[in-house]
This record gives C-alpha cells, sequence and structure tokens, in this order.
C-alpha cells in the first residue's frame, strides 16, 4: 500500500475522495479518466484495486438489490388481498427491467476484472 501511495495519481489527486465516490456510485474507470481528464483509465483500475474499492461497490450494489427484493416481496406477499391496476403492472415489470439491467451491468463489470 505504501508503494501505491508513492505512485499513484489518484491518491495525490485532490479530488481523490470525488472520484472513489463516484467509483462506488457506479462511475466506470473510463467515465472518471473522461470527467477528470487523467491520460489512462488504468490508474483508475489498479487505485480501485489497491484501496478495495471493488469490493466495496459489489458490496453496495448487492445490498441495494437486496432491499430492493425484500420490498418487493413484501409487496408479492399482500399481492392476493391488494386491488392492483395496470399502473402498478406497468410500475412493477419497469422495476423488474431496472433490476436486470443491473445485475447484467454487474455481470460485465465482473468478466471485464478477469
Ligand atoms: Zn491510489
Amino acid at each position: 500500500m505504501t508503494r501505491h501511495l508513492q505512485h499513484c495519481r489518484i491518491c495525490r489527486h485532490e479530488a481523490c475522495a470525488d472520484i472513489e465516490r463516484a467509483f462506488l456510485n457506479g462511475a466506470s474507470p473510463r467515465e472518471i479518466e473522461a470527467v477528470w481528464k487523467f491520460a489512462s483509465y488504468r490508474a483508475i483500475y489498479r487505485h480501485a484495486h489497491a484501496r478495495g474499492l471493488f469490493l466495496t461497490r459489489a458490496e453496495k450494489f448487492h445490498g441495494r438489490i437486496a432491499n430492493t427484493v425484500a420490498a418487493a416481496a413484501r409487496i408479492i406477499e399482500k399481492v392476493d388481498s391488494a386491488r392492483v391496476t395496470g399502473r402498478d403492472v406497468l410500475a412493477a415489470v419497469r422495476i423488474s427491467m431496472k433490476i436486470n439491467a443491473l445485475e447484467e451491468k454487474d455481470r460485465l463489470t465482473a468478466r471485464s476484472q478477469k
């Protein structure tokens, strides 16, 4: 870690906390490279690995999915006694599509890190 600190452009960057926050909120290294005008996204990958940000982001991502699924399960448990409108069905379809898109993004991210 000391060697990383000595050589890492991200650690020494004045916006390091903002960069890490963006990464943890789902920004890709290439997006961060573009926003903060880095010469290469590879330094962002190295920094994220050294600081354990991939694991933190994955845990945060899975926590959000687990919360959403738990909330959906509570709603689904009441489906037999609830009045469901067309609007409710469309909202459920939209949520399902978002979850699928998040899971696909997670799969692609995991595949790109191999
Ligand atoms: Zn660093």
